[in-house]
């Protein structure tokens, strides 16, 4: 399990609150921290951000490469 603020690994620790960033968790409300499940899928922020950002350059990209052909070449 992983903090989830700042992603720190939470196994084996004495207390209950991140040593990196101070926020609180409960071993036993998996609520309150990152599961091993949800990290595997949930990707960082910022790397959301680049996909999404690549995706819409990409459509963009597409769609103008679309409209420039059938400007000059459509029927
Ligand atoms: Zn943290």
């Amino acid at each position: 399990m992983h903090c989830l603020s700042c992603g720190y690994d939470l196994q084996n620790l004495d207390g209950n609150h991140c040593p990196e960033c101070g926020r609180i968790f409960d071993p036993s409300d998996d609520r309150t921290f990152q599961s091993p499940a949800s990290a595997r899928l949930s990707l960082h922020p910022s790397v959301r951000l680049v996909i999404l950002l690549f995706i819409g350059v990409s459509a963009i990209g597409l769609a103008l490469i679309f409209f420039v052909s059938q400007m000059y070449w459509g029927p």
